[in-house]
């Protein structure tokens, strides 16, 4: 099976991690996001397997327990978790995983799978990380500003750093850092992969059959 890539998005809470990863879901058709688990009740609309997977609490401490999650959090009185198994179906379907997570989670992720590739969303300038919290109405915003002011120092330990200011710009950098993965040789000739770059029969069957040899004629 084509094994795909593992993509970790994070970012201080209020950065634009959820706006830049659903345009990207949108947009990349390879794409598919790890759902998360949650012992918070469904709001009106949402699904569950679709938005969430709503387990009880005790449900959840015992896939703790028994190890189901790659990371997990509490927060204020909910649980939240990746699914391993979440990320095993994604890359069973020949497609890369999305997992939209806080820093903390990220370094659980990237400890469990260290071939993930991680993200580290980055605010313009805190006067607009400020702006973005109480866009969004937040409240207790400086203690999330402080909050902020310590994760930043995160992104050296990330693989990559994009600003989210344009998002638009965002976007398509983090598409072009994910494209530029499914190009990577050693991918491309795993396995299948090579189909689905568009080149005609003529050049699979010189791949498949041939040998490289790059003499000069
Ligand atoms: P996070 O998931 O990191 O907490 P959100 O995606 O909820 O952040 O975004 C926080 C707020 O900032 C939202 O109101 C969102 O519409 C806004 N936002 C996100 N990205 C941008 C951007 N590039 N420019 C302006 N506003 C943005």
């Amino acid at each position: 099976m084509p094994k795909g890539f593992v993509y970790i998005l994070s970012a201080p809470s209020g950065t634009g991690k959820t706006t830049v990863g659903h345009r990207l879901l949108e947009e990349i058709p390879f794409l598919e996001r790890v759902i998360t688990a949650t012992t918070r009740k469904p709001r009106e609309g949402e699904k569950n397997g679709i938005d969430y997977y709503f387990l009880k609490e005790e449900e959840f401490l015992k896939k703790i327990e028994e190890g189901f999650f790659l990371e997990w959090a509490k927060v204020y009185r909910y649980y939240y978790g990746s699914p391993k198994s979440e990320v095993e179906r994604i890359l069973s379907q020949g497609k890369d995983a999305l997992l939209i997570i806080d820093v903390q989670g990220a370094f659980e992720v990237k400890r469990k799978l260290p071939n993930a590739v991680s993200i580290f969303l980055l605010p313009p300038s805190m006067e607009e990380l400020k702006r973005r919290l109480l866009g969004r109405g937040e409240r207790e915003i400086e203690e999330r500003l402080e909050w902020a002011k310590k994760e930043i120092p995160c992104a050296k330990h990330f693989d990559y750093v994009v600003v989210n200011d344009l998002l638009d710009r965002a976007v398509e950098e983090i598409k072009s850092i994910m494209i530029a993965n499914r190009r990577k040789a050693a991918f491309v000739f795993d396995n299948e992969n090579y189909r689905s770059l568009g080149f005609g029969e003529d050049i699979l069957e010189a791949i498949k059959g041939g040998r490289c040899d790059a003499k000069k004629v």
